[in-house]
């Protein structure tokens, strides 16, 4: 099969089948694994503007949930398909997993470029879509998240939906709201920040230091910002940023903050192409080849593949986002000796996060920033750490240390409720 065609559905069936070869687990186990326990399809006729009526598709899909409810995002992309919204709930089963937070893995999407909707019919879509999915999730059976194009916005409106048709405030239904309506402080930079910790421990594992190295991102979402901003605290030189309007160098690094606060205006339409502090800007492409010491690629599936996997010259990769590499680039890298810290390590700093919402929206009791940023850092590093072990006694890379680890978490749960032998 062609890489350009590659499912993303196909490529998780593939890393559970290896993870579960390499801890020697059971057919059954692979058997139960390799799909969502469900996965629902739904069609959201939605009262456009003009007075026309437009049809939207949603998914929701429930991968496992025997640690715990599922939990995952939902995604607004014209991209999203059933096969990649099933993919992506497997990945958040392992993430939770390897998270060691009391989850299993969902994951939902629409098709559609919000970008071509007005902020009344982003609004109600998204009401329209909580609605159909209302039956299959719940506070102790799915939980919902922002993904890609999702905000804290968007899920408060999704909450206060979902409250009308229960009669009752249920705001542990959804995570990543605004901290105004039960958001946790420190949600919104979670996944970026976690990246970013991630970077530095990266560093420390091959004995050297975040501070004074040099870092590519690629992606400038909610993701790519807070990993650049946190990196850039802790020493790095961001010197190269790239999102889909163009890819920034300042050899010198460039100033993140000011960076954030460019596409923040409304005139830069949420995009850094136009930004004054870069040397220059280049094709977006340009941010895999820059001689770095890290890579970090924040945005979509399947950025780094055979045609560009031989131009990266950075010792170290970073999965911001879900899926960035695909399995041929995974082995390619995995033989130059290239450092990977695995997505379902290295982003899995919101799902934590959204866990932490969750417990305190369940016991009413907030916690401040630090408290939470302290809580994800102790429990990012220990995956870490415990993934690097795993690596080093099985001889495996990070990425099927990683699944290994989360595999026998989620096979360990099957076996107590006695649902595999
Ligand atoms: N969408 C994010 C992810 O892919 C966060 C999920 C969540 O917070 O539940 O990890």
């Amino acid at each position: 099969m062609s890489e350009k065609t590659l499912n993303t559905f196909e490529i998780v069936q593939q890393q559970i089948k290896d993870a579960c070869t390499a801890l020697g687990e059971t057919q059954e186990v692979f058997e139960i694994l390799k799909q969502p326990k469900s996965c629902i399809e739904v069609a959201l006729p939605i009262k456009m503007d003009n007075g026309e009526t437009k049809v939207f598709m949603g998914y929701r899909s429930l991968h496992n949930d025997a640690i715990g409810p599922g939990k995952g995002g939902i995604r607004y992309h014209q991209d999203v398909c059933i096969d990649e919204v099933k993919a992506l709930s497997a990945w958040m089963t392992f993430k939770c997993g390897v998270a060691g937070i009391p989850y299993g893995g969902g994951k939902g999407g629409i098709i559609v470029d919000p970008r071509t909707l007005s902020i009344d019919e982003i609004e109600r879509l998204s009401r329209a879509y909580i609605r159909a999915i209302a039956p299959v999730v719940g506070e102790q059976i799915d939980i919902p998240a922002p993904d890609v194009n999702t905000t804290p916005q968007i899920m408060g409106w999704m909450v206060d939906e979902y409250s009308k048709l229960q009669g009752k405030n249920t705001l542990g239904i959804v995570t990543g709201k605004p901290v105004a309506f039960g958001g946790s402080l420190a949600r919104f930079e979670a996944t970026g920040y976690g990246v970013a910790l991630m970077m530095r421990e990266a560093f420390r594992a091959k004995g050297k230091d975040i501070r004074g190295s040099k870092v590519s991102i690629q992606g400038f979402g909610n993701v790519g910002r807070f990993a650049a901003i946190y990196a850039e605290e802790m020493g790095a030189k961001v010197t190269a940023i790239s999102d889909v309007s163009c890819c920034l160098y300042n050899e010198n690094g460039l100033n993140v903050k000011k960076l954030y606060d460019y596409v923040n205006l409304p005139e830069s339409k949420n995009m850094i192409q136009g930004f004054k502090g870069a040397e220059q800007e280049f094709d977006r492409n340009k941010v895999f080849e820059f001689d770095v010491d890290l890579l970090a690629p924040c945005a979509l599936e399947n950025a780094i593949t055979s045609e560009n996997v031989n131009s990266i010259k950075a010792s170290i990769i970073v999965e911001g986002a879900n899926g960035p590499t695909t399995p041929e680039a995974d082995r390619i890298i995995n033989e130059k000796g290239i450092f990977l810290v695995p997505d379902i390590l290295a982003n899995g700093g919101g799902v934590m996060v959204s866990y932490f919402e969750w417990v305190q929206n369940l016991q009413n009791y907030y916690w401040s920033f630090e408290e939470v940023q302290q809580k994800q850092e102790v429990k990012m590093v220990k995956a870490f750490n415990d993934i690097f072990y795993l690596k080093e006694k099985h001889n495996v890379s990070m990425r099927v240390a990683a699944f290994m680890m989360a595999i026998k978490r989620v096979a360990d749960a099957m076996r107590a409720r006695g649902i595999v032998k």
